[in-house]
């Protein structure tokens, strides 16, 4: 059952959504060779509580960690490590927070130092195919019409679209219905409702969409160990139309660059 939640409601889980987006705004500075991903868990971690707030991943599912940090070919899920991040990998840092009893929960893939421009490619193409599905969240659409819309988009760029990971519902509770697939069918699946959150977060390969669980029981890569993107934002349905409640703003001016992708999704000018 999707959970529809007040505007109040809404607005706790804004500030559980910028926790996260201050978070990678913070981790964004830190992203260089030389680093482990186990310093920038153990920094996220100290920063999410700074801001009153619990990491989220830690001991869900039993996970291990404040991040799941993900290079390169790993998809989703890896584990922070002490091996030192090298020039010219990417980084997919997903992270979560709960603020008000309400969880927050985004991802952004970072370029370490300079990377070759086919993999700056794949991740400009997944972060705009997660602004091409979060247009079709909206009253009088369903879940297959976001999917649809980020399949067919990355698609078109020959990329390789997981199908085993989804987006999901976000609320007191970290994956609530409905599940968001990053692949379907137009006008299939349950209906959006007013009020309703989701995390939707395409995973995208530079390769085959097919992906291989290690033996660890988290980690997952691409079976053909090509690249693979992650970006992920939290959105509510208010007034029939998607408003962003996470921002990659803190990422942007960490890292300097002008961005107003997020505007057209904002019924106000979001105050860092
Ligand atoms: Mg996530
Ligand atoms: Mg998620």
């Amino acid at each position: 059952m999707i959970i529809s939640k007040t505007r109040e409601e809404i607005e706790f889980m804004r500030e559980s959504a910028l926790v996260v987006s201050r978070t990678l705004g913070m981790l964004a500075k830190e992203v260089k060779p030389g680093v482990t991903s186990l310093k920038l868990d153990q920094l996220a971690e100290e920063f999410i509580r700074e801001q009153g707030a619990i990491p989220g991943f830690l001991g869900l599912y039993d996970f291990p960690n404040t991040l799941c940090i993900s290079p390169n070919e790993q998809v989703v899920h890896g584990f922070p490590t002490d091996v030192p991040l090298v020039e010219g990998d990417i980084l997919s840092i997903d992270c979560g927070a709960i603020k008000n009893d309400f969880y927050g929960d985004h991802a952004y893939t970072f370029a370490v130092g300079e990377i070759d421009p086919e993999t700056q490619k794949l991740l400009d193409v997944t972060k705009e195919s997660l602004y091409v599905g979060i247009r079709e969240f909206k009253l009088g659409n369903r879940v297959g019409d976001v999917g649809y819309a980020i399949q067919n988009y990355c698609e078109s760029f020959g990329y390789g679209v997981v199908r085993e990971l989804v987006g999901h519902g976000l609320g007191k509770k970290m994956h609530e219905d409905p599940e968001m697939p990053n692949y379907g069918k137009r006008g299939r699946g349950k209906k959006f409702i007013e009020g309703m959150v989701v995390a939707i977060e395409p995973m995208i390969n530079m390769g085959t969409k097919r992906i291989v669980q290690h033996n660890d029981g988290w980690t997952i890569t691409t079976m053909d160990n090509k690249p693979s993107a992650h970006f992920e934002h939290n959105v509510a349905l208010v007034d029939g139309k998607p408003e962003l409640l996470s921002t990659f703003g803190y990422i942007y001016e960490a890292l300097g660059i002008e961005s107003d992708e997020e505007k057209e999704f904002r019924l106000n000018e979001l105050v860092l």
